[in-house]
């Protein structure tokens, strides 16, 4: 067929606009959103006919062409960032957005950002005041610190201090500390941009106290400890304690700095977690400065929280380098609300979603997986098939590398449909399901499910194994 006639077959795009399925999303989408969705169709279709596809008429039905432009619409009117179901067990997900504000935060979140407030406004004084007041009268409540600054994240924490107490100097670190993060931070990359020399001692698997003796000299700024808090050495392995390296400090007139990466408030090691090393463990310890994130296992907003002596977090407070760094009032109301919940710390383990997450108890975990299978179950899918076993959940966030918390995992299989297209279709539900997939299975873990989810795990199911 000559390419003349075949183009003719093609709707015309106000013929498609016509089309109940597509004029009635008119109130609801803007006009342009509308066009948009219904050219990309028509030009897939002309494409396709120009490079000598066989198109089924079916496909060029102006009913089945307005279905398909509808389609494309609501795609492009749906949101870039957008809710997911985390079934991953992990806990602390970076790639979906790490922790989940505890409810007080949502709302004080919201409630702080519809009025006006004073933000950087002395009401005592009735003049110009500092943002850097508002969480920190609470970090040093709940810490003991002398003083604290908040940053936007850990990572500005860490360049922050790198730059404002050691440019053109050097600074003392162990080899086995050289940390990446992922999305490629690098604590010597970092270092490098701060302007700081970075002076490495020891072997990657043993560091010790006179390593750091020898190296210090002149043009020594500051020790520097970093916590490897996402993976761990096991074997022939020494790194110096916080207090070891206090001592050497002061004999030496040196600032001690401890990046702890996750920095917790809570000891895990009651819930059957390994030991990680507290923010008030790392204070106590010796460190003049602790950097750490505010949504890692604290469980807040993205922050990066700064905490010691005030001689040292006054330098960092002024040096302009900090207003390009510094927190927006979005997460200083919910950081200040996430740490009152601290004040009761029975009761933030429960408010505080990562908090609840990471400690809840394995029964706890086996009765919601069993009523999350018999719900499917109930669904009476001939083709679906659900199996519970046991495995484990991760924390995440580069936090707790080897704690391995035992949960409740059920195994889903749809006949017809392998694992790996089970697990995309339903990464391609709405929400997007986000599952494991491990030795050819699909897992969820209900560990990291919300209350909601499991309507929404019934839906897609009952969509994709009718
Ligand atoms: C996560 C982490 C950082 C970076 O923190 P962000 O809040 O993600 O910027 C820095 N250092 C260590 C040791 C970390 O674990």
């Amino acid at each position: 067929m000559p390419d003349q006639e075949r183009m003719a077959r093609l709707p015309k795009v106000d013929q498609v606009l016509a089309r109940p399925e597509v004029a009635g999303l008119m109130p609801e989408l803007p006009r342009s959103l509308v066009v948009a969705g219904v050219r990309e169709v028509l030009d897939g279709l002309r494409n396709r006919l120009l490079a000598g596809e066989d198109l089924p008429p079916a496909e060029l039905e102006p009913a089945n062409v307005a279905a398909a432009a509808a389609a494309a619409a609501r795609r492009r009117a749906r949101p870039s960032l957008r809710p997911v179901v985390n079934a991953t067990g992990v806990v602390v997900h970076t790639n979906l957005g790490r922790s989940l504000l505890a409810e007080r935060a949502l709302e004080r979140l919201i409630a702080l950002n519809r009025t006006y407030t004073n933000l950087e406004y002395d009401l005592d004084a009735g003049r110009r005041g500092s943002r850097y007041v508002h969480a920190t009268a609470l970090l040093r409540e709940l810490t003991g610190a002398e003083a604290a600054l908040v940053v936007n994240n850990n990572a500005a924490a860490v360049y922050l201090a790198l730059q404002t107490l050691a440019a053109g100097r050097e600074v003392i670190v162990s080899r086995g500390q050289l940390v990446e993060i992922g999305g490629s931070f690098r604590i010597p990359d970092v270092m490098a941009r701060s302007g700081a020399i970075l002076r490495e001692v020891g072997a990657t698997n043993k560091t010790h106290l006179r390593d750091y003796e020898q190296a210090i000299g002149p043009d020594t700024a500051l020790l520097l400890k970093v916590h490897t808090s996402n993976y761990a050495v096991v074997g022939f392995h020494q790194e110096v304690p916080l207090a070891e390296l206090r001592a050497l400090a002061d004999r030496h007139g040196l600032p001690l700095m401890e990046d702890l990466g996750s920095g917790t408030l809570v000891d895990f090691t009651p819930y059957g977690l390994p030991r990680e090393p507290t923010v008030l463990e790392a204070l106590h310890d010796g460190a003049d400065l602790v950097t750490f994130s505010g949504d890692k296992l604290l469980g807040g907003p993205q922050a990066g929280i700064i905490l010691g002596r005030a001689e040292l977090v006054e330098r960092l407070r002024t040096n302009p380098l900090n207003r390009a760094l510094r927190i927006d009032k979005l997460t200083l109301a919910a950081l200040e609300a996430t740490l009152e919940l601290y004040r009761d710390p029975a009761a933030a383990l429960e408010a505080i979603p990562t908090l609840r997450m990471i400690t809840t108890p394995y029964q706890e975990l086996r009765r919601r997986a069993a009523a999350l299978a018999r719900r499917l179950r109930r669904l009476k899918l001939a083709r679906l098939r659900v199996e519970l076993l046991d495995g484990e959940s991760r924390v995440g966030g580069g936090a707790l590398p080897l704690a391995a918390p035992r949960t409740r995992l059920l195994s889903l299989a749809v006949e017809g449909m392998s694992p790996t297209r089970l697990e995309r279709a339903l990464r391609a539900n709405d929400p997007p399901i986000i599952c494991r997939l491990e030795d050819g299975r699909l897992l969820l873990d209900v560990r990291t499910l919300l209350p909601p989810d499991g309507a929404v795990i019934a839906r897609a199911l009952a969509r994709l194994a009718a």
